[in-house]
């Protein structure tokens, strides 16, 4: 328990929450940047969101039509990668997590190369910080040919983590297997975006059929208290990301969120950024958000603070 955590809850106080360690495990890199550093770094002025964004397609029209023509280009997506590391140091986070596709990594070259400049980045910034990379790949893929390339990325030992992302029931669990056997000879931890939009069953047949251990947003198992139960039995992790799902419209308000039925069922859950840059919402605020809602007790948020430490 840190004192100071649960003081900067309820004094509104973000000095002391940014001083806290912090993790942050949901972060899709390219927009993991805060606007305003970005802002800063390119002088120019990126409009903050709407409250509301309609769903993955409007978050997607919103990036295209008001963020990436300020930051487009090859040269502007490692600064937001950069920007993502000084986010971390900024906000005191000292797990951190970023998911990069396969088609980002190739821009940067061979997987040493991209290695390098990352550890460049987690280096200068926030050399203490535990930093892991996960592989992502969108939910459309064609799963056997990514499945057959996946070595190249893997041999070099740097990707943790395995993830699919973009959009739910595209394909049905069972065709993401090759890739996920793929992971598990590589002993990458299994993870998947699923339950976003998805029911309670989809999170479970998808944490059954393909051996997750975490899920990225996983808040359609709040439905069902079986649901629950076996996430809770299993220690499946949920990394859980408030200002998405209220800015999508996935979750009806942060009072309503449902992280509260998740915790209160005995879910491990985690609160994360998911995309920084389009949410503008950085870990810190994502916390004091659930409290002033009364959403979450500061206690009980301080406990999810530390379950995303791993401690
Ligand atoms: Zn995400």
């Amino acid at each position: 328990m840190d004192t100071l955590f649960i003081e900067g809850l309820k004094e509104n106080n973000i000095n002391k929450l940014l001083s806290v360690p912090k993790s942050d495990l949901h972060n899709h890199s390219t927009k993991g940047c805060r606007r305003e550093w970005l802002c800063e770094k390119l002088n120019v002025d990126i409009p903050r969101p709407p409250q509301h964004l309609d769903g993955l397609d409007g978050m997607q029209n919103w990036f295209r039509s008001s963020i990436k023509p300020f930051c487009d280009g090859y040269e502007n997506m490692i600064l937001r990668w950069e920007g993502a590391f000084a986010e971390a140091k900024r906000n005191n986070i000292v797990r951190l997590v970023m998911n990069f596709g396969t088609a980002e990594v190739d821009q940067v070259g061979t997987v040493e190369e991209f290695k390098e400049l990352i550890e460049g980045f987690h280096k200068s910034y926030c050399p203490d910080c535990v930093f892991e990379a996960e592989l992502t790949f969108p939910s459309c893929c064609n799963v056997d040919e990514e499945a057959d390339k996946i070595d190249k990325y893997l041999d070099a030992d740097y990707f943790k983590a395995i993830d699919i992302c973009a959009g739910e029931n595209v394909q049905p669990f069972e065709a993401f297997k090759p890739l996920y056997r793929k992971a598990e000879k590589y002993h990458l931890t299994k993870k998947m975006h699923v339950g976003e939009t998805g029911s309670a069953e989809d999170v479970r047949k998808a944490v059954e059929i393909l051996g997750l251990s975490e899920v990225h947003h996983g808040i359609g198992a709040s439905t069902s208290k079986e649901t629950m139960r076996f996430l809770a039995d299993n220690h499946i992790q949920v990394n859980v990301c408030p200002s998405s799902n209220v800015m999508l419209g996935f979750a009806k308000s942060y009072a309503m969120h449902p992280i509260r039925i998740l915790v209160e069922n005995g879910v491990k859950v985690t609160i994360n950024t998911d995309d920084l840059l389009i949410f503008d919402s950085s870990v810190e605020n994502e916390y004091l958000k659930l409290y002033q809602a009364g959403t979450l007790s500061a206690e009980q948020l301080d406990e999810i603070r530390c379950v995303g430490l791993g401690t």
